[in-house]
């Protein structure tokens, strides 16, 4: 697999806002809701659309414009728009696409939220989705009506870590005049640039390995300046802005972002590997494997398999249950993405509500058990599952 090392150079330098000599080396906090306007010149070019000064947090700030433009950069856009949430962006993002009428085609193997905010909410306002099941991807073009405005792609899913393939996907897409959004919230950039591969806009849930330290809440889009423009004046219009402190806390994550990915890498391919030889683990779901479904696709579109690896645990809820209160280490937090090891449990998290017909084609049983690898040190990480797992 490739590796892109210019990467490392993105996190820790792009988009910061230094000033030469005597200026800080790390991008300031630029705490405040507005900015001063040399004058009523200057207030008629921006009222005109001349966007190169701040006038009010909400429109645009240093601080969030500096991540901005990192994340832009390691995303190969030609610009970026942070929001308040993963969750915000999606929606800035269906209706950068879409009005009432149009439909969205979407896996179904996408976040819960995400599944909720297309049948429950956007379908409120004339937007309709149509779910393509995992299995059913090979047949994508079938869903494709001339009312498609949107293909809504994750990939890896969660939690069976499935792939899709973003290249094939989106040129199918394109020929329904229809715009491609993929989340790439669990590949990160330095794993899997979708924009490379056809797509029109990448997202993130940038409260997972963006930000990295489980302390902020953030989403991004990513794309060509066109979509950005319609992307911004929707964040502007619906207050999904965010907010100066969080911008900060987001691009000093996203400066050890490549470190930590490659270090959760290598410790999720031993964790996947330690699982599988365990006789109280049935299945283990880890692109990195060679038995895995797409192990072949994960292989041509990422530069490693990520830093997720679920796995089926004999003895369902009770045994889930037993395993969880004997570990030490890990933790039961229904997130992802930060440095310290955390797992979650999908049918009473991410995935509670759906019906038992929905988890069966996720392939989600009370058995699944979905962990978050962190930075740590791998034997330690292994010996505590191994002791619970022993004990469950
Ligand atoms: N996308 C994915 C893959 C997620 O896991 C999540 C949240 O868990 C979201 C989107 C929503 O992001 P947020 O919680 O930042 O709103």
């Amino acid at each position: 697999m490739k590796r892109r090392s210019a990467d490392a150079t993105r996190c820790v330098h792009s988009g910061e806002d230094r000033h030469g000599k005597a200026g800080p080396l790390t991008t300031p906090i630029a705490q405040t809701s507005v900015f001063i306007i040399p004058g009523l010149n200057e207030l008629r070019r921006y009222a005109e659309g001349d966007r190169d000064f701040y006038l009010y947090s909400r429109y645009g700030n240093p601080t969030v414009t500096a991540a901005e433009e990192k994340i832009a950069a390691l995303e190969g856009a030609e610009a970026a728009v942070l929001t308040a949430s993963g969750m915000s962006a999606e929606m800035i993002a269906a209706l950068a696409a879409c009005k009432a009428g149009d439909e969205i085609v979407s896996m179904l193997d996408i976040y819960g939220g995400t599944v909720k905010l297309f049948e429950d909410v956007l379908a409120r306002y004339g937007v309709k989705t149509r779910f393509i099941p995992y299995q059913e991807l090979s047949k994508a073009e079938s869903y494709f009506t001339p009312e498609t405005r949107m293909l809504f792609l994750e990939t890896p899913t969660n939690p069976t870590l499935r792939c899709a393939d973003i290249a094939a996907l989106s040129a199918s897409a394109h020929r329904h005049q229809a715009c491609v959004v993929v989340d790439n919230t669990f590949a990160t950039p330095i794993l899997q640039k979708p924009l490379a591969l056809g797509a029109d806009i990448v997202m993130h849930s940038a409260t997972k390995y963006l930000g990295g330290h489980s302390d902020v809440t953030a989403g991004v889009l990513a794309g060509s300046k066109k979509w950005m423009e319609r992307a911004r004046e929707l964040m502007i219009l619906t207050g999904g802005c965010l907010d100066p402190g969080c911008a900060y806390l987001l691009l000093r994550g996203l400066k050890t972002l490549h470190l930590r990915v490659e270090r959760a890498c290598r410790n999720a391919a031993a964790i996947a590997d330690a699982l599988q030889q365990h006789p109280k683990v049935s299945h283990v779901y880890y692109p990195g494997l060679p038995g895995h479904f797409d192990h072949e696709l994960a292989t041509r579109q990422m530069t490693d398999y990520g830093m997720m690896v679920s796995f089926e645990l004999r003895g369902g809820e009770p045994a889930v249950d037993r395993f969880i209160k004997r570990l030490k280490l890990w933790y039961l937090a229904t997130s992802l993405g930060g440095v310290e090891s955390i797992l979650s449990y999908p049918v009473l998290s991410s995935h509670i509500g759906l019906s038992a017909r929905r988890l069966k084609l996720l392939g989600v049983t009370p058995s699944t058990v979905r962990l978050s690898v962190g930075v740590e040190d791998p034997s330690d990480l292994i010996s505590d599952l191994e002791s619970a797992l022993g004990r469950a």
